[in-house]
């Protein structure tokens, strides 16, 4: 007879190696689905360093999944189709820029598309009911499952015996015996359960999500406010995670390197616009983005050499450069208050 097999929807988080381990107690095959949407620090961190190579990260990412759930995992990159579902999300954004219900229909969707090819017959995730304000109350986990096309075939055994039986514990594919009744924020008995397997190698919860961050989603909020039409880019997103922002008027944006690492990403991405640098000494690399005149070319200067080694001198050679189209510029230092009512 052929044994069951089941896909478990892993974050890296500690309640979906908690449910992977609690799974390992039934008699069926696993297969563990990494779903990458681009929006977790890591893989922003990784896509923002010029000298990384993505593809060998991932791979080696992957191995080392594998190796500590102790089963075969599968990573699939959503990241380009995921920009769809941020810009226009249809059930909304959660308290910051997250569109926590699209996100999740279609993590489950590639889930269920997985499990086709596969040959597996149901999904287990290791959401806890109660657990997240947007995605994990009962009404939405129904709304995510239904949407998704795995009604039936969704099991949380986190949260399974105090949810209804599923198709899939009436067929006898798994003890319910064996599934848990964990519910709300506390995170106690996960804390409990992870020492007693042993497990110290997670994430925090929510798995980095950058956009759940408050400061994060206003960049990203002042990118569709002042794109209506363009279609966002997986570079735009990962530049408005790098250094620092300052809108200087509706039409003119400024990003400035913290440091070395930044500086390369911003001259490699931007480099289509102006730049500025500070001649002869350290300082950021700064990318203009969008229409500036004479005057605003001076303003930007003037921010480059704020941030550079020569902050505190009155006079300060900066040069700016578009294309093939470069001068030296002597400017003042920006004031921080003026660069406070500008920062994104
Ligand atoms: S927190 Fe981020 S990754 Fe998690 S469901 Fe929400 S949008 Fe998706």
């Amino acid at each position: 007879m052929k044994k069951i097999k089941a896909i478990g929807l892993v974050s890296g988080g500690l309640d979906s190696i908690l449910a992977v381990e609690i799974m390992k107690e039934q008699d069926i095959n696993l297969l563990a689905l990494h779903i990458i949407n681009g929006f977790d620090q890591e893989t922003m961190r990784i896509r923002s360093n010029t000298s990384l190579d993505e593809n060998k990260v991932f791979l080696d990412k992957k191995t080392d999944m594998s190796k500590s759930l102790g089963i075969d995992v599968k990573i699939i990159d959503i990241s380009e189709e995921f920009l769809e579902i941020l810009s226009s999300p249809v059930y909304g954004y959660g308290k910051n820029c997250n569109p926590c219900i699209d996100c999740k229909i279609s993590f489950f969707t590639k889930a269920r598309e997985l499990m086709s090819e596969v040959g597996a017959d149901f999904v287990f995730t290791g959401e806890v009911l109660g657990q997240r304000p947007m995605s994990q109350r009962k009404q939405t986990m129904d709304l995510i499952e239904l949407k998704s096309g795995l009604k039936g075939l969704l099991l949380r055994p986190l949260s399974a015996r105090i949810m209804a039986e599923t198709e899939i514990e009436k067929k006898g594919w798994v003890k319910r015996e064996f599934l848990l009744d964990i519910q709300g924020r506390s995170r106690k008995r996960q804390m409990g359960m992870a020492a007693d397997f042993g497990i110290t190698d997670y994430q925090a919860p929510a798995g980095g999500c950058i956009l759940t961050d408050e400061n994060y989603s206003r960049r990203l909020k002042d990118w569709f406010n002042h794109n209506a039409g363009k279609r966002l880019t997986l570079e735009d997103t990962v530049l408005l995670s790098v250094g620092r922002h300052f809108r200087l008027n509706d039409d003119l944006k400024i990003v400035v390197g913290r440091d070395e690492s930044e500086n390369e990403y911003i001259e490699k991405i931007c480099k289509e616009g102006w730049l500025a640098f500070v001649a002869e000494l350290p300082g950021p690399t700064v990318a203009v983005q969008g229409d500036l005149d004479e005057r605003e070319l001076k303003r930007v200067a003037s921010v480059a050499a704020r941030y550079s080694d020569a902050k505190d001198s009155s006079e300060v050679k900066v040069i700016v450069r578009r294309m093939d189209n470069e001068r030296i510029l002597t400017v003042f230092p920006t004031g921080d208050d003026e660069l406070d009512r500008c920062r994104l």
